[in-house]
């Protein structure tokens, strides 16, 4: 990524490299938004004597904590545990908590940064937070997981609280950890209150959680060719990497649409079915049975089984929906795209792009939108979820929808709107992070 032009924003970022050495995940988020408001902190020098930017960037409080569990053959295991409350400006802590082996401060803060902005964009009053744990749950039994989801609550009850801080899911979180993780919550504080989105419909969660990352996605995207290009999704060649939960949502709302979503992966590899994904063989090899994808290509005749989960930027289409991990396309796989003439790139993953792929694509005038906006809508219904458990009501499926769509609708909007006023029109890096960034500093402002 080029050097900061801006002497002031250059000072602060040099000051975040120091004070967080080595944490390239966090680095990478900081340096992005950075150069993005560029444009506009010339216009504010209220933020720098109010010290917003050297705020937005350090965490306001990161927990640390051990995870003792006891595994199926009685040994005890010690896994390491964070939550990062990274800004309240806006409302209490909001961000999901991630399973992964890989998960260590500088991803909990990069994520807890980035959810600060997305959640800004919903409207919503939602703080940023972000947490997890360093716990694979790949190969666990039942048992073990549960076991884990009560150790790790044992410690993170005391930090959150339904006005406080309220977690979610994420990569290795789903309805099963929410609900074990919520369990224990309400047996410690013997209360039942909205301290957790996510939950199963039955157990006080909202009907469309588990649909809204990806069907947000599909809206979002919906929205870009509508107002842009004057067209709709039906016919439009998709390729989705993934096959959790964002990535499910998303093939299922693209077919839906009309779109043929012809490619899953994995962190092993990936499935092409020129046919179009079989949604539901895809959601009972990996909702049902936890299973792996090569299981996909065993039951599909059509389908092809690669090793490599990268190979799926190979594949010509009009749309990518990058929906499995950070930095998961890189220089060389944006230009793979570019060159086989994709026309939108929008991110169901957080932060799914490389600066240098993200630079490839704003290069070749690919419309590029960014994680904070286009996967704002799993957020957006959590955020939902907060209300009803709050009013003690529940809405039904067809009213959440529509007041997903209606979000997703108007981030995009919002987002195109502030690339404009900055002067690059259709850049929703700039857009989105600037349009975040003024929402959460005037509410700062105003606290002081
Ligand atoms: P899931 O755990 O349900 O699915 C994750 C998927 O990504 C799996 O297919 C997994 O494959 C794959 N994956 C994970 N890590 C890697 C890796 N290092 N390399 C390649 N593939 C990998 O998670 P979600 O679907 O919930 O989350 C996916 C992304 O969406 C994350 O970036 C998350 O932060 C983001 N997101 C999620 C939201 C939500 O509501 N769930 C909201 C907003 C963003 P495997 O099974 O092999 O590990």
């Amino acid at each position: 990524m080029q050097q900061l032009k801006n002497a002031y924003l250059a000072r602060v970022y040099e000051a975040v490299e120091q004070r967080n050495a080595g944490e390239s995940e966090f680095l990478q988020a900081v340096q992005e938004v950075l150069h993005s408001i560029e444009p506009v902190i010339d216009q504010h020098p209220e933020f720098i004597q109010n010290a917003i930017i050297e705020r937005l960037v350090e965490p306001e409080r990161l927990i640390q904590f051990q995870i003792p569990w006891t595994d199926d053959q009685g040994n005890m295991q010690v896994n390491r545990g964070f939550r990062v409350q990274h800004n309240s400006a806006l409302g209490p802590y909001k961000g999901g908590l991630r399973f992964h082996p890989s998960v260590n401060p500088s991803v909990v803060k990069f994520l807890g940064f980035e959810q600060t902005f997305k959640n800004a964009l919903t409207g919503l009053p939602m703080g940023g937070g972000k947490g997890g744990a360093d716990f694979d749950p790949k190969g666990k039994s039942e048992g073990e997981v549960k076991r884990f989801c009560q150790s790790y609550m044992t410690e993170l009850t005391r930090h959150i609280g339904q006005f406080t801080d309220v977690p979610a899911g994420d990569i290795g979180v789903g309805r099963r950890e929410v609900g074990y993780m919520f369990g224990q919550y309400k047996r410690m504080q013997n209360e039942f209150t909205g301290v957790f989105t996510g939950k199963h419909p039955d157990n006080s969660g909202s009907l469309g959680r588990k649909e809204a990352t990806g069907y947000g996605l599909v809206y979002i995207v919906a929205e870009l060719f509508r107002s842009l290009k004057n067209e709709d999704l039906k016919g439009k060649t998709v390729t989705v990497s993934g096959s959790g939960n964002v990535a499910i949502y998303a093939i299922d709302k693209a077919t839906q649409l009309g779109a043929k979503v012809v490619t899953a992966s994995d962190s092993a590899g990936y499935v092409y079915d020129e046919n179009g994904i079989d949604l539901a063989v895809l959601q009972q090899i990996k909702e049902v049975e936890r299973g792996r994808l090569t299981e996909y290509a065993k039951r599909v005749p059509t389908a092809q089984y690669h090793e490599g989960s990268g190979g799926v930027w190979s594949i010509p289409c009009d749309i990518a929906l990058p929906c499995a991990t950070q930095n998961e396309i890189d220089g060389d796989s944006a230009r793979a795209l570019v060159q086989n003439g994709v026309i939108a790139v929008a991110e169901g993953s957080n932060m799914s792009t490389t600066p240098e792929g993200v630079e490839a694509f704003l290069e070749g005038n690919i419309l590029y939108i960014p994680g904070k906006a286009a996967n704002a809508g799993g957020v957006a219904v959590s955020g939902l979820e907060m209300s009803q458990n709050s009013l003690r009501l529940g809405w039904s499926f067809e009213e959440v929808d529509e007041k997903l769509q209606t979000i997703m609708v108007n981030i995009f909007h919002t987002v195109y709107d502030a690339s404009k006023a900055c002067g690059v029109p259709g850049n929703f890096v700039v857009g989105a992070n600037v349009a975040g960034l003024l929402k959460v500093s005037q509410a700062m402002l105003w606290q002081g």
